[in-house]
């Protein structure tokens, strides 16, 4: 049994880069807050990568989804919990919980290089006051690895 965990974990590494990218949420963009129809989704999407590398008999064993989300992704944390556990319950990933990593909005200024971290959203470079910013980081959902319970004769 914990050979099969260990062996699940490990492929759940390749995809340590995956990311689910919301292209109609850029950083200039902000979806309604509190759209909990929105947080299901994701909800679901979560369940369908998880499924993706985690064979069917073995979802039980998920105990923690780690992932990463940019705080200006537009995605409520509490929403999201709230819809996973909701949709997860009574289901092989009823014991699974989110485990989440807020990653800073952070933006390089095309105009004199700085990069900074906009705690607001707001995209204005506060060293030359430059709108011209990129964000770099802090828009993205990734799920980032899955741990599995090991076996009780493991
Ligand atoms: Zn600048």
């Amino acid at each position: 049994m914990a050979r099969i965990g260990n062996a699940v974990r490990k492929s759940c590494k390749r995809w340590s880069a995956l990311e689910v990218d919301f292209p109609q949420q850029r950083f200039y963009h902000s979806i309604e807050k509190g759209d909990i129809m929105h947080e299901l989704s994701i909800a679901g999407s979560i369940i369908d990568i998880v499924g993706q590398y985690v064979e069917s008999d073995m979802l039980a064993s998920v105990e923690r989804i780690g992932l990463r989300i940019g705080a200006q992704s537009g995605i409520s944390v509490d929403a999201l919990v709230f819809g996973f556990e909701a949709i997860t319950k009574d289901t092989p990933l009823g014991a699974a919980r989110l485990d989440i990593e807020i990653v800073p909005f952070t933006l390089r200024c095309g105009d004199c290089g700085n990069e900074f971290v906009s705690e607001d959203g707001t995209v204005l470079c506060p060293a030359c006051g430059s709108f011209r910013c990129t964000a770099l980081s802090g828009t993205e959902m990734q799920v980032v690895d899955i741990s599995l319970r090991e076996g009780p004769d493991g």
